[in-house]
């Protein structure tokens, strides 16, 4: 069997494997035998997590020599990777490292390359994977018809699942070579990379109705409740009462999670075109004719600074009737013993390390 690479994504804060890498485990299985590529020296937590998700080889390697810069490490491990092992595959996440690495692979390797991709399987003539095209309007199935198929996925829309193996740890000698070297230039800005927009599975947004930084904060607090990552409307970045690379439009960066939940946002045209395609929108507005309720779910109409204050201590109440009734693990989703959602049914973040409690069956 052909090996399939996967490249890890890792937690910026802690190091941890991300969710990210045991969806892209579950589809390589599909395709070959899954070999995790890491950036960095395998430690046995690392490498037993990608193990339970399929992994028969991890790889390591990466050193200083792209100053700190991940993408160029990781697209000198996948380049050297590719050209030894000439893989059935390369799996990557569909987040802003993953994508550079990608369009720089494929230029490198003259290799085709899929974006947008939600599945996969394999076919006699290679894989075959499902995009999720125009905004999410279709779903068409292509194949990479040159070289090394180079396939990005939305992880967010893959349900991982365990299927142990005993992986060997294999080191990739040499270093990034001089010639592609990547110079600092500045410090990286604060926090980047501790989240990942793109690939939450939750999303909470902010706009102009939040009506001042203070009450912006609002937004993060309801995300940290909710394990989701934080993002703001084009007018909430542009008065920076948040970063701009947490700018959520069509110029910015586009989600497609699972819960996306927007806090005082109009919901602009420029707006929708970044998030109409979540699974589930929720929409908090206090003039009910606001075009965000065109697209939601479900919508609240109301001071967003009185209703999500409101919000969290449900959600704090929950979460604390959770813990304390026996049986019961704190942090476990699913309905209660009376049938009732006890806590908020929400889908784990992909973005984060992973921890047992992640383990999910497989959907298909
Ligand atoms: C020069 C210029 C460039 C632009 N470039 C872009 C661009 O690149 N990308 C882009 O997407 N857009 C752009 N826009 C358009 C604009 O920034 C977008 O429409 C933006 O998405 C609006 O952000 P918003 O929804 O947060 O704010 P608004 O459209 O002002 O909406 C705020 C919402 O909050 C509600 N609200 C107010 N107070 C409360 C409260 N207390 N509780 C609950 N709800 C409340 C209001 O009812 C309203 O629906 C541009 C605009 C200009 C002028």
């Amino acid at each position: 069997m052909r090996p399939v690479l996967v490249l890890v994504e890792r937690d910026a804060a802690g190091g941890g494997v991300c969710r990210s890498a045991c969806a892209l485990l579950t589809l390589a299985r599909r395709l070959g035998a899954p070999a995790a590529v890491l950036d960095a020296p395998a430690d046995p937590a690392a490498v037993a997590l990608l193990g339970r998700f399929g992994a028969g080889t991890v790889w390591t390697g990466g050193d200083d020599g792209a100053g700190g810069y991940p993408a160029a490490v990781r697209l000198d491990l996948l380049d050297r990777l590719t050209r030894r092992l000439n893989p059935a595959a390369v799996l990557l996440a569909s987040n802003r490292v993953g994508r550079e690495v990608a369009a720089r692979l494929a230029v490198r390797l003259r290799a085709g390359l899929l974006g947008d991709i939600v599945d996969v399987r394999a076919e006699p003539g290679g894989p075959v994977a499902v995009q999720s095209v125009l905004g999410g309007a279709y779903l068409v199935e292509s194949a990479v018809v040159r070289g090394t198929p180079l396939l990005v996925v939305r992880t967010e829309a893959v349900a991982a699942s365990a299927a142990p193996a005993a992986p060997v740890v294999r080191r990739l000698a040499g270093t990034v070579s001089r010639d592609r070297r990547v110079r600092r230039v500045g410090p990286p800005g604060a926090g980047a990379g501790a989240h990942d927009l793109a690939t939450a599975a939750v999303v909470v947004a902010g706009g102009h109705g939040l009506g001042s930084r203070q009450a912006f904060d609002l937004v993060g607090q309801l995300a940290d409740a909710l394990g989701g990552a934080a993002g703001g409307s084009h007018t909430a970045t542009e008065l920076g009462w948040c970063p701009r690379r947490d700018r959520i439009d069509q110029l910015g960066t586009i989600v497609h999670p699972r819960l996306y939940l927007a806090l005082g946002i109009s919901g602009s045209v420029r707006h929708r075109a970044a998030m109409q395609h979540a699974e589930t929108i929720v929409a908090i507005d206090r003039d009910p004719d606001a075009p965000i309720f065109g697209i939601a779910d479900l919508g609240v109409v109301g001071d967003v600074r009185q209703v999500v204050p409101a919000l969290l201590a449900e959600i704090r109440r929950r979460r604390q009737s959770a813990t304390t009734r026996p049986g019961r693990r704190p942090g476990s989703h699913g309905p209660d013993h009376d049938g009732h959602r006890g806590s908020p049914d929400l889908p784990p973040q992909h973005a984060r390390p992973v921890t047992d409690d992640d383990l999910t069956e497989d959907r298909r």
